[in-house]
């Protein structure tokens, strides 16, 4: 797949000896284990391995020239995190071993600590996907696409939508218009999810 979004070229940084890496060091920090990310070499693989590709405002590559860059704003603003959809391909085709799908997650937790997510589309889809995972144990993919219409689409376009989503849904073998029942175990889940808040929030 050639990559077809455009990188946004940072601004030039001048002598290597007045390169301001704060940003990236500080992601990088963010990023459990060691992400690698100061040994990007600006290959593309990863735009170009992407499934999201298309989708995404900026693709890694771009992103990490920006982080080099010390483009914070743009970076925090980026659709890009939340268009991962976490296929770990650009992470084991990186001729660098960086880990990059470990680095949108890092991406999308500095976002919402700035305030910065200017689309709440993809935020709120996870945390309503989490709250589901905490109360049962699984996902009710009904639940979390009624809600996530209600919240995001506007009233007139609620109906046309949801109407053909929740039919095919339905006739969809395993898929009940019913909450899931909820797992055994699920208080030691619920332990290892509040573990993982606490950490995320250290
Ligand atoms: S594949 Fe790895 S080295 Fe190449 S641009 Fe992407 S992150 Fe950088
Ligand atoms: S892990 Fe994310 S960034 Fe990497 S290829 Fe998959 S969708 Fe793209």
């Amino acid at each position: 797949m050639s990559e077809k979004v455009t990188l946004v070229d940072p601004p030039s940084a001048g002598p290597v000896a007045h390169e301001d890496l704060s940003l990236l060091n500080e992601v990088s920090l963010c990023t459990p284990g060691d992400s690698h990310l100061e040994m990007c070499i600006q290959c593309g693989t990863c735009g170009g391995s992407c499934p999201s590709a298309s989708a995404m405002d900026h693709t890694p590559r771009a992103i990490f020239a920006m982080l080099r860059a010390g483009m914070r704003d743009e970076v925090m603003k980026s659709n890009t995190p939340w268009m991962c959809v976490s296929c770990y391909y650009c992470t084991v085709r990186c001729p660098q071993d960086i880990h990059i799908t470990d680095v949108m997650y890092t991406l999308k937790n500095m976002a919402i600590k700035s305030k910065m997510v200017q689309d709440s589309t993809a935020s709120d889809f996870s945390r309503t996907f989490i709250s589901y995972v905490k109360n049962y144990g699984r996902s009710f993919e009904i639940g979390l696409a009624g809600i996530q219409n209600a919240t995001h689409l506007k009233l007139a376009a609620r109906l046309p939508n949801m109407i053909p989503m929740a039919l095919g849904m339905l006739t969809k073998k395993g898929m009940s218009p019913l909450p899931p029942k909820r797992i055994k175990g699920l208080d030691g889940l619920k332990k290892i999810l509040d573990r993982a808040q606490e950490l995320e929030a250290e």
